[in-house]
């Protein structure tokens, strides 16, 4: 079993919505494994509010290195050092992820790399790669944002779940899709693309072109969601059998 809890599902800019953040937990084999799927500026605040333990944290995933998907890195690595984590932390993204990882601690923090005080581990994930990574399949396709993004989907004991960062839907992207329970997707505009971004109506169907039961949209544009209230008749027309959630901080499911 999985368990999502978003804990942020704001965009880039959003002064309500902090930027869309997903704890991801599942049982492998007798122990939990709990990954971060993107770390935004934002997002670090709403992960300390869950109160775990400093070591519970095994993996960071990012999508992309757009600032509301990555720069929340530092403040959560320097917080886990105050904290004296012991526990390795595996950072896990598309080549680049470790210089990246290196740079904006630097920028933020200087010095505080080579002191953190637990080891930090690289996966890079790249597409037709999988990768296994604590008993999970990792597998990457590229989406069509304005900087590259790849959507992940992970695997994990016959369940399993598409997050596609930012960007518009690609077959590549579709096909990994296939065949899992839950699709979380941006949806920055409900019927406009721009700046590299997809719409609710776009994510609405690739979900159901992949046949995927549960489709959980994120990362609107602020002003288009507070409307959102007024559309969900239209959204839940154009959905039909599929299960559409919009899901506010701190909401948890399960597949
Ligand atoms: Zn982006």
């Amino acid at each position: 079993m999985i368990e999502i809890t978003f804990l942020g599902v704001g965009e880039a800019f959003d002064e309500e919505l902090p930027n869309t953040s997903i704890l991801f937990c599942s049982e492998v084999g007798t122990s939990a494994v709990t990954l971060l799927l993107d770390c935004g500026s934002t997002a670090p605040p709403q992960f300390w509010k869950e109160e775990l333990h400093v070591d519970v944290l095994d993996g960071i995933w990012i999508s992309h290195f757009h600032g509301d998907h990555s720069l929340g890195l530092p403040a959560l690595l320097v917080r886990f050092w105050e904290e004296q984590r012991s526990k390795a932390l595996t950072i896990i993204g598309q080549k680049g992820i470790d210089t990246f990882t290196r740079t904006s601690l630097d920028l933020a923090y200087p010095g505080f790399y080579k002191k953190v005080g637990f080891p930090i581990r690289y996966v890079e994930v790249e597409p037709d790669n999988e990768i296994e990574v604590f008993g999970l399949s990792l597998q990457a396709a590229e989406n069509g944002h304005s900087q590259r993004d790849l959507a992940l989907r992970i695997d994990a004991q016959g369940k399993s779940i598409y997050y596609s960062g930012d960007g518009s839907p690609t077959p590549e992207g579709m096909a990994l899709a296939k065949g899992s329970q839950l699709i979380i997707h941006e949806a920055f505009h409900p019927e406009i693309e721009f700046h590299g971004h997809t719409t609710v109506t776009g994510a609405i169907e690739m979900a159901k072109q992949c046949g995927v039961p549960n489709l959980a949209l994120v990362h609107m544009q602020r002003a288009e969601r507070r409307k959102m209230a007024n559309r969900m008749k239209q959204i839940k027309d154009l959905a039909g059998s599929l299960n559409i959630i919009i899901p506010e901080p701190g909401y948890r499911m399960r597949v």
